[in-house]
């Protein structure tokens, strides 16, 4: 409590520096910065709290603002607070994203068109804040073909049910505006949830929230389900691979039809999932293949160290993919950058062309015809509503772009020179861990992380991983 109080008088303090800059030197302050001090539901940090037992943490700033508006629904600080303390009182040993909204209103978004006939479904993780159904409307606004969503506290071990009325409104909502439920809906599980967790209780709470997110989807008609393998918590990799597929298992007998998508990671500490064969051995003790899938987070590939930057190593980290889990398991990916370098272990999403990978790796992608018809989620941070819809219309006018073409060779230099003061940062703080890692091997508890002026977290990723 102690801790949580310190580092909230902290995020006051640095919001009151940030404000002070501002006064003084509004000019040298950069677009970024600026954004943060006047938005509307600004997360000023986001605290990251490891639990060794859970295995499970939370980073930093992909969707961060998405993250808020649904824990936090911008509305007032009263709120957020009690809502802020409800979460601290339920579980005090998860990650929690602390914010205060400004009192000003953001800028009203003209919805963005959707692109008619494309065949790559591109979106972003929305926020469902409300009720499941704004989900649809918040990604009809910024034009996206797929979408993402939690269906419920992605921090809270037990929900109110979801209403019947929000679910009809849901499912009415996908027909009327042309979302296939199955194919490009997809919800991402609770950060809480370690199916891998040796401790029977804490077993049980992991598998009781998971089913109770693939009985959501069912209810819904969504027909994939995202979640993190989990974490071995220092225990043996084959037992708690085993138990994650024990527990899929289980859960498919106990619903109808909804894939649990398996999700690869940057594979830091005990977090499985880093490694294609970790995906590979879970997906042969699962009795029923068609209920398994997995969806590739191009942030966490990269992280994990497999570069995906130019033709031939892409080709190679998908052949590789097709070798050792097979391509028809592939139904998702999430399409971020990268802040932190390749086969860092970060987890740091980056927006498109600013980070680590760079424009090419996502024009591959968009010209991918193995892609087609998946979902294809961002998950990279969001200042504001249109930077989604920007990003999905950069996705889309990649394809047919050819590699040489001069307009996008000039585009992704644009965005690699906007990401280029982030790269430097991010990689010096990688390169400062990974020594730091070095001298203390096998330190597994995280500490809370303060983000510096470039907006760059660090997500002690020693036993755990993130959101998305
Ligand atoms: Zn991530
Ligand atoms: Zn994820």
């Amino acid at each position: 409590m102690f801790a949580m109080m310190a580092r909230t008088t902290r995020a006051a303090a640095e919001a009151a520096k940030r404000k002070k800059q501002k006064e003084e030197s509004s000019s040298q302050i950069s677009k970024r910065e600026e954004n943060e001090v006047e938005k509307v539901g600004e997360v000023e940090e986001v605290e990251e709290v490891e639990d060794e037992d859970l295995g499970v943490s939370v980073h930093n700033t992909q969707t961060v603002a998405a993250v808020a508006s649904q824990v936090l629904p911008a509305t007032t600080v009263a709120q957020s607070s009690r809502k802020r303390e409800a979460v601290a009182e339920e579980e005090e040993e998860t990650t929690r994203v602390v914010k205060k909204a400004r009192g000003k209103k953001s800028e009203v978004m003209i919805p963005a068109a959707r692109t008619a006939g494309v065949r790559m479904m591109v979106g972003a993780h929305v926020s469902m804040a409300g009720g499941v159904q704004h989900a649809i409307t918040n990604s009809l606004k910024i034009g996206g073909n797929a979408f993402a969503l939690f269906l419920k506290s992605q921090r809270k071990w037990t929900s109110p049910d979801m209403k019947e009325v929000d679910a009809k409104a849901f499912r009415a909502g996908c027909e009327k505006n042309g979302f296939d439920p199955r194919k490009h809906v997809l919800p991402h599980g609770s950060y809480l949830i370690n199916l891998a967790n040796g401790d029977a209780e804490k077993a049980k709470k992991a598998y009781d929230c998971f089913l109770d997110d693939l009985k959501r989807c069912e209810r819904l008609g969504i027909g994939l389900y995202n979640f993190h393998p989990g974490s071995t918590l220092g225990l043996s990799r084959s037992e708690s691979l085993s138990r994650i597929a024990k527990a899929l298992n289980k859960a498919h007998s106990e619903t109808k039809f909804c894939v649990t998508v398996l999700e690869n990671m940057a594979g830091a500490g005990n977090v499985i999932g880093g490694k294609f064969e970790d995906l590979r051995d879970i997906i042969a003790m699962v009795e029923d293949k068609d209920r398994v899938g997995v969806c590739l987070d191009t942030c966490h590939l990269f992280a994990a160290g497999h570069d995906i930057r130019t033709q031939g190593s892409y080709d190679k980290v998908m052949s590789n993919f097709d070798r050792i889990i097979g391509r028809k398991y592939l139904v998702a990916l999430h399409i971020n950058d990268s802040k932190a370098p390749l086969a860092s272990k970060r987890d740091l999403h980056q927006n498109i062309g600013l980070g680590f990978l760079g424009l090419e790796p996502f024009r591959l992608i968009m010209n991918d015809e193995r892609l087609e018809g998946l979902p294809l989620i961002l998950e990279t941070p969001m200042e504001e509503e249109k930077t989604w819809a920007e990003e999905i219309k950069l996705l889309e006018s990649l394809i047919g772009a050819k590699g040489d073409d001069p307009e996008f060779l000039a585009r992704a230099k644009e965005l690699a020179d906007r990401g280029i003061g982030e790269r430097r940062t991010a990689g010096i703080a990688a390169q400062k861990k990974t020594a730091k890692a070095v001298v203390k091997p096998g330190k597994g508890r995280r500490k809370s992380v303060k983000k510096d002026e470039s907006d760059n977290e660090g997500s002690d990723n020693d036993g755990g991983e993130h959101h998305c």
